[in-house]
């Protein structure tokens, strides 16, 4: 069971007491988030972390995964692609495709007495409209909205209009051209979750060991589902510049998403492309590795890389931060939140391959520079990108709306 109180140590008790005093408001309020997938992406790992808690502070929490066909994943998908920039063709059919899965998930998923509703990410979006609402409703956007497709964006602004708030991660996704109320509130990780607890090196070890990850060099990383927008295909190439000044080995951990139908060709094609590096041992691909995996990778790991397009806000930056592993990544979306420059990690533009790799090779270089960057790292997490905070800004703003 995931406790508050267990929290402390880790953050000051006087957040801690005031966590319970903002939750004493809230005692026996009833609130539900739906989202579109129970595991994959930073969406189901925030609820993951977010939801007990809740619950363990006296708010009823619940967490409804919206279910759908293979063909209403391709259509999110294709959302989700042109809210982050990349056109879309909204055909009737696409719309009907979208409405329809909403529908009929509307239909045995019951929503009365709840106090408050809190959808997230585009797949659940129109549920909205085959409800009376009784009660706030929020709509909780993860993704990058600074360049949507205009076509969708206004199709899709005719749901958001029926909410109460809308929340996005970073000041630069907040649109203009919203009359609907809205707010910033930063994603977290959970310090105390199977990915970011602290782990006996015997354990890290012994996990690299079983997914045969030879530890004889520097590994350099990314986690990331196997997406375009998270460029693998730039990192392997990243990867070839730093391997001609320093002897090293990459690894790339993806998991595929229930939600994303698009992850085994994204997989597919990286498979291709390592080619030879892949035979002999250079590059390491892990599929689906668990928590545990993910976090002794991120833990041993010399540098973790980013090399996002697009980032709503990358989790997987925080989480490396976390366990004083130093981050080279991509100034996109949200990730300069986390990421100073020269202070808590390095940023690059993801376009520029060299830069990157330079970037790589003076931590794999310079222990002293990556060690202070990694203290840096730690604390910055600590103070701004914890759950404990995130528990904090929904209790507050549950309490607003409730007023
Ligand atoms: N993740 C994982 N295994 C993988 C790849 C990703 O557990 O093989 C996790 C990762 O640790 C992070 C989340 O999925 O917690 C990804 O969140 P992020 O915000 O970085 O990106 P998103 O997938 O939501 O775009």
């Amino acid at each position: 069971m995931k406790r508050l109180e267990d929290y402390r140590g880790i953050v000051p008790d006087e957040i801690i007491t005031d966590l319970h005093r903002r939750a004493s408001r809230l005692h026996d309020k009833h609130v539900v988030h739906m989202n579109s997938t129970a595991q994959g992406g930073g969406v189901a790992e925030m609820l993951f972390a977010l939801v007990p808690l809740m619950n363990d502070v006296g708010v009823d929490a619940g967490w409804r995964v919206l279910v759908g066909s293979e063909d209403f994943f391709d259509v999110t998908k294709k959302f989700h692609h042109a809210l982050q920039g990349d056109r879309v063709h909204l055909t009737e059919n696409k719309k009907r495709i979208y409405i329809q899965a909403n529908e009929s998930f509307s239909q045995y998923n019951h929503i009365s007495r709840h106090d408050a509703v809190i959808i997230h990410d585009p797949q659940p979006l129109p549920i909205i409209r085959f409800y009376k609402k009784r009660q706030p409703w929020v709509w909780r956007c993860h993704i990058d909205l600074s360049n949507p497709d205009a076509q969708l964006w206004e199709y899709l602004k005719g749901y958001i209009m029926r909410y109460d708030l809308m929340i996005v991660s970073t000041e630069q996704y907040l649109r203009p051209d919203l009359t609907v109320e809205q707010r910033v509130i930063n994603p977290a990780i959970d310090p105390l979750s199977q990915k970011n607890i602290d782990l006996p090196d015997r354990t890290v070890l012994k996990y690299m060991k079983r997914h045969h990850v030879p530890l004889d060099k520097p590994l350099i990383t990314q986690v990331s589902r196997f997406d375009k927008w998270k460029d693998p295909e730039g990192v392997l190439e990243v990867f070839k510049r730093v391997r001609e000044r320093v002897d090293c080995r990459l690894v790339l951990a993806g998991s595929m998403a229930t939600d994303d139908p698009e992850g085994l060709e994204v997989y597919e094609r990286v498979r291709k492309r390592a080619g030879a590096l892949l035979a002999s041992g250079d590059v390491v691909l892990l599929l689906g590795a668990n928590d545990v995996t993910i976090n002794a990778l991120q833990r041993i790991s010399s540098v973790v890389l980013q090399k996002s397009l697009r980032e709503g806000f990358g989790l997987t930056v925080s989480e490396a931060m976390w366990k004083g592993t130093p981050v080279v990544a991509s100034a996109v979306g949200g990730i300069p939140l986390q990421v100073i420059d020269g202070e808590t990690g390095f940023l690059v533009d993801p376009a520029d391959f060299d830069e990157t790799a330079d970037r790589v090779v003076t931590l794999l270089q310079d222990a002293d520079l990556a060690a202070a960057i990694a203290a840096r790292g730690v604390e910055h997490v600590r103070e701004n990108f914890l759950v404990t905070r995130l528990l904090g800004h929904y209790l507050s703003l549950l309490a607003e709306l409730m007023e």
